[in-house]
């Protein structure tokens, strides 16, 4: 398909330099781009419904004409027009505003014809709106809904789509050989291009969106087969693991590890032994991640090695650094900070240490990647926060060493579809498990109206010592009805809360990270009492005073981002609370957030979260790239991912067309790549 990116949308018949000027603001340049441009929405001519069973829902209608048009003028530039009909159910009312005067010949009292339109209750009366009169030819077959742009209708980018379809189908040739296709009953290339647009039957654009959802799962494979920087069959150094250390180092810990804990490290401990890792730890917030990173880093300081630790935030290095120490404060080990705001000084001892072998354990943010950083021997890396670096800054840390350990630990839980798709050239282990004796974090779900009372609570928790977080999904006031973080900030600045000698802070990410960083180490400091925010707060920063947590507009965000900001509170030992605030009124979304009053299981979360907002949320928020994958379904297509995973080898090896192949990579590494960072 590859050789349409040459082929300009002026080839087509009926495009000429307007179209394509217009077809242009949709990024489609190409016949590729065409192609590709795949339909938003079907209309589905293919079945003809009942009035009476799509009330509040759209479909195909055939109606007989039981009125003239009645036509009224609303406003100067604004004419309504209604037509009464009835099928074999009911009775409605067509209604159209500004019906072109051409069309109203259409509704002569007695005429039968097929209406697509949306059926809603008004006043009483039964109402079609959106209207469209559909061809006979249609009928039966699903009709594509492109996204728009002004001068270009959805009839104009169907009709081109099918002209285009139809010249250039011999173009459209497939890389997958055909017992690649028949061992997994998978549609030809064109076929599922040609019924991803105009599906002539669910089972065929089904069959379409299989085949495409194929070719996406094989080349994100592809392009993570060849990011992956750490599948060399080369060994790590050898590594003891000495078990009255570990022993003593359990004896002393404060608490005794959970079982999930002690299944993950020894986990890890194959690994070791095998003389190989790369494996992420999946663990919600607060399971405990900090101490197995540690355990590690005194394994390979004991076995004589250096070992590095890297944290997407100064603050989280900081507290990395803090909590390492503490954990090995009786082992003799050099351990050492490395973050943007060292001193250069420091930096440069840092430096030589480093490269000497002194340092056995450093801890830092990407200035641990920078070119001056020449370790003696680092045997073990561990990225925290693993999702927030770029494959390039990974890979930076692990060349530093020579074949090290990589341990990766994450706390964002998906399911386990898209941690395949994601993570498949690591090991996964998962901290399912919460330490023993975490408080519940009391969260309820209210509106507007109960804002007085949550400000008395506000200020009940300050006085008593806490601090308070809030969270809105925006910065400006553009979007409204939502809260702008600007309305939140001067609301916990009105004379409410300055009267009380509340102090607030703001923090959005249009700051600067070391701004950033500053607010949310006074916050941390308890130089402020309330901190207003957009999302940026979300990672691992632990201020275990602060224990409420209010969200705004929560129906705003994915269940697994109310998750993980639920887990900013709950770190210390005050009773904590979540307050969700929405003015949504629809039961969908309140379903939705009574989720998060009933569980504070993030993979259970998360699972609820791709059945409520489908994957777009999910694919979204995650790596780059990833948000691109259009026909992959994260629950259905679980069987064909572990399918491609375990014969991509084979499947590559049994492609004759290599260079077909190779263009399709490309265009689609440039595809999954751009917009990233
Ligand atoms: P995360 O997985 O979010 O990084 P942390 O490692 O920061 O979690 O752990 C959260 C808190 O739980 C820390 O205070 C840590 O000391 C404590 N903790 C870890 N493991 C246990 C355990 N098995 N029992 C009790 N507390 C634990
Ligand atoms: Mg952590």
């Amino acid at each position: 398909m590859i050789n349409l990116t040459e082929i300009n949308v002026t080839n087509i018949k009926g495009v000429g330099e307007k179209k394509a000027k217009l077809l242009k603001k949709l990024k489609i340049e190409t016949i590729y781009d065409l192609l590709t441009y795949y339909p938003r929405d079907y209309e589905n001519f293919s079945e003809v419904f009942k009035i009476r069973d799509k009330i509040n829902s759209k479909g195909l209608f055939k109606v007989k004409v039981t009125s003239k048009p009645v036509v009224r003028l609303i406003r100067s530039n604004l004419k309504l027009t209604t037509i009464n009909v009835k099928d074999d159910s009911m009775g409605a009312v067509l209604v159209f505003f500004n019906l072109p005067y051409f069309m109203q010949s259409y509704f002569t009292r007695g005429n039968e014809l097929y209406i697509y339109g949306e059926v809603s209750k008004k006043n009483y009366e039964i109402q079609i709106t959106n209207a469209e009169i559909v061809n006979n030819s249609k009928i039966g077959t699903f009709s594509p809904i492109y996204g728009l742009t002004a001068g270009l209708s959805n009839n104009e980018i169907t009709k081109i789509t099918k002209n285009a379809l139809s010249s250039f189908s011999e173009k459209i040739i497939d890389y997958l050989p055909g017992q690649v296709k028949d061992k997994s009953i998978l549609m030809d290339k064109y076929e599922a291009i040609e019924n991803i647009h105009f599906p002539k039957s669910i089972d065929l654009y089904n069959s379409a969106r299989r085949r495409l959802a194929f070719d996406e799962i094989f080349f994100l494979q592809g392009v993570l087969k060849s990011q992956n920087f750490r599948s060399d069959s080369k060994n790590s150094k050898n590594i003891l693991i000495d078990n009255d250390l570990l022993n003593n180092f359990y004896e002393n810990l404060p608490f005794s590890l959970t079982g999930a804990q002690k299944r993950v490290l020894d986990e890890i401990f194959i690994d070791f032994k095998n003389q190989n890792m790369n494996r992420l730890v999946q663990g919600d917030v607060g399971s405990g991640k900090t101490v197995i990173a540690a355990i590690c880093l005194l394994i390979a300081s004991i076995n004589g090695y250096q070992s590095a630790i890297m944290a997407p935030t100064e603050i989280l290095a900081k507290q990395h650094f803090e909590t390492i120490k503490k954990f090995l404060k009786s082992y003799d080990l050099d351990i050492r900070l490395l973050i943007g705001s060292t001193l250069n000084k420091e930096k440069q001892t840092i430096y030589d240490d480093l490269e000497s072998g002194k340092i056995d354990i450093i801890v830092g943010t990407h200035s641990l990647i920078q070119e001056s950083v020449v370790f003696n021997n680092l045997v073990l890396t561990i990225v925290d926060e693993q999702h927030r670096f770029g494959v390039e800054q990974r890979k930076a840390l692990y060349n530093k060493g020579d074949h090290p350990y990589n341990l990766s630990m994450t706390a964002t839980p998906i399911p386990r579809s898209l941690a395949l798709i994601l993570y498949s050239e690591m090991d996964i282990s998962v901290i399912d498990e919460l330490p023993p004796g975490r408080q519940e974090i009391d969260t309820s779900v209210i509106n507007y109206s109960y804002i007085d009372r949550l400000d008395k609570f506000v200020i009940k928790q300050i006085k008593e010592g806490r601090q308070v977080y809030v969270v809105c999904p925006l910065i400006d006031e553009s979007d409204m009805p939502l809260k702008s973080l600007e309305e939140v900030f001067s609301h916990y600045n009105s004379s409410t809360f300055l009267d009380e000698n509340i102090s607030t802070c703001a923090l959005h990410g249009k700051m600067k990270s070391s701004e950033k960083e500053k607010i949310m180490q006074d916050f941390k400091d308890r130089k402020y009492d309330v901190i207003v925010s957009t999302t940026v707060i979300e990672v691992g920063v632990d201020v275990p005073n602060a224990n409420l947590m209010i969200i705004y507009d929560a129906d705003r965000f994915g269940l697994a981002q109310l998750h993980q900001l639920r887990g900013r509170v709950g770190r210390g030992k005050h009773k904590s609370y979540c307050v969700l605030i929405t003015n949504s009124n629809s039961e969908v979304s309140y379903n939705r957030l009574q989720i998060m009053k009933e569980s504070t299981d993030g993979f259970f979360i998360a699972n609820k979260d791709l059945e409520f907002r489908g994957q777009g949320e999910l694919l979204g928020t995650r790596q780059h790239g990833i948000n691109d994958l259009y026909f992959i379904d994260l629950n259905k297509d679980l069987k064909m991912i572990k399918y491609i995973q375990d014969n991509y080898d084979r499947i590559f090896n049994e492609i004759k067309r290599y260079d077909e192949l190779e263009n399709e990579y490309k265009t689609s590494i440039s595809y999954l790549t751009r917009d990233s960072k």
